[in-house]
C-alpha cells in the first residue's frame, strides 16, 4: 500500500494560492474576503469553520465570521446571505452545513449571489458544471465547483493519476460529493459508474474498478467483502467520528498488506476540500474584477 499525501499535496497548492494572492495585492491592491456563516453551535461545524478561517489567514484572504442562533428563520438566514452579496468586500460566500433545520438549505444557497458561491452548490454554477464538457473548458470557464471533489481531482492529478479510459467506481452520490465528482470524472474522459445504497453486487463493481472512490459515511465500508484488484487508486472521502477518534470509510487493516494507492483519513481529501476553498474564493476575485490572468 502506498499513501497519497494529501496534506502535502494541498501545501503545494496553498504556496501558489498565497503567491498569487500577493500578486494581485501589489497590482490591485486588494486581497480577496471570504465570509463564513455559522448557524447554531455545532461543535463539528465549529471545527470545520476554525480551519477555514485558519487557512484564510495563511494564504492572505481576509475572512468575515457570521454566527447566528440556532433558532434563526429561513428570512433571518436570507437577509444576512443579502447583506454579504452586496458587501464589496466579500468575494465568497460560504453556508456551514449541515443547518439546524434542514428544510432552510436549498433555499439559503439559492440567495447567494452565484458569483460568491465559493461552494459551487448554486443551481447556477452546479447547472454551468454539468453543462461544460471538458476539463480544459471547466478550467478556462473558472466556475466554481463543489470543493470535495475539485480536491480529489487536484489530488489526482498531483499524483500523476491518468484518468481517460480509466473505469472509476464512486460509491455515494450526493450533492456535495458523489454527483459534481462523475461530472468531473466524465470530463476527464473516465468511464464512470457511480454506486449507492440501492446498489446490487457491488463487489462486481470493486473488482474492476482502477480507481474507487467511497464517500458514504460508514467506517471500514470498504473492507475485505469486497475484491479489489492490483494498482487501484482508492479515495477515502468518509470523516467519521468514533470512539478510536477519526477515521475514514476504508478498512485500513484490509488494505495495508495490497498493492494499491490510498489517501489517509485524516491527511487525505480532508485538507484538499478546506484548499480548494481558497482556490474557489480566488476565482471568485478574479471574476469579480474581471482580472486576466
Ligand atoms: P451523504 O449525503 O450521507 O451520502 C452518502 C452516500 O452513500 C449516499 O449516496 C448513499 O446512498 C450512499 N450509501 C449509504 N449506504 C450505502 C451502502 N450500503 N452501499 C452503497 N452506498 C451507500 O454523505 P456525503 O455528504 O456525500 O459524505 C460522505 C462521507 O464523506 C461522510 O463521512 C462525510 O463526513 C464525508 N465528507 C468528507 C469531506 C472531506 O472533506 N473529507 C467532505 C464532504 C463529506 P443513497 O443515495 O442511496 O442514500
Amino acid at each position: 500500500m502506498k499513501i497519497i499525501n494529501g496534506r502535502q499535496i494541498a501545501k503545494h497548492i496553498k504556496s501558489d494560492i498565497k503567491t498569487k494572492i500577493k500578486n494581485f495585492k501589489d497590482i490591485t491592491g486588494k486581497t480577496p474576503g471570504l465570509a463564513t456563516i455559522l448557524v447554531g453551535s455545532n461543535v463539528a461545524s465549529k471545527i470545520y469553520i476554525q480551519s477555514k478561517i485558519k487557512a484564510c489567514q495563511e494564504v492572505g484572504i481576509q475572512s468575515f465570521h457570521n454566527n447566528i442562533s440556532t433558532q434563526s428563520s429561513q428570512d433571518a438566514i436570507i437577509r444576512l446571505i443579502n447583506d454579504l452579496n452586496s458587501n464589496t468586500l466579500i468575494n465568497g460566500i460560504l453556508l456551514q452545513l449541515p443547518l439546524p433545520d434542514k428544510t432552510f438549505t436549498q433555499n439559503c444557497i439559492n440567495a447567494i449571489n452565484p458569483v460568491k458561491d465559493v461552494d459551487g452548490l448554486h443551481p447556477v454554477n452546479y447547472g454551468k458544471l454539468s453543462l461544460l464538457k471538458s476539463w480544459n473548458d471547466i478550467i478556462k470557464e473558472n466556475v466554481l465547483i463543489p470543493c470535495t471533489p475539485l480536491g480529489i481531482m487536484h489530488l489526482l492529478q498531483y499524483s500523476n493519476i491518468q484518468l481517460s479510459g480509466k473505469t472509476v467506481l464512486i460509491i455515494g452520490r450526493s450533492n456535495l460529493v458523489g454527483k459534481p465528482l462523475a461530472i468531473l470524472m466524465l470530463s476527464q474522459n473516465a468511464t464512470v459508474i457511480t454506486a449507492h445504497s440501492k446498489t446490487y453486487n457491488l463487489d462486481k463493481l470493486t473488482k474492476i474498478a482502477d480507481v474507487i472512490i467511497v464517500a458514504v459515511g460508514i467506517p471500514n465500508f470498504l473492507n475485505k467483502n469486497y475484491n479489489i484488484k492490483d494498482n487501484t487508486v482508492i479515495i477515502d472521502v468518509g470523516i467519521n467520528r468514533t470512539v478510536d477518534g477519526l477515521c475514514g470509510d476504508v478498512d485500513f487493516n484490509y488494505i495495508q498488506n495490497k498493492n494499491v494507492r490510498i489517501t489517509p483519513v485524516p491527511g487525505g481529501v480532508g485538507p484538499m476540500t478546506i484548499t480548494m476553498l481558497l482556490s474557489n474564493t480566488l476565482k471568485a476575485f478574479i471574476n469579480q474584477n474581471k482580472i486576466n490572468l
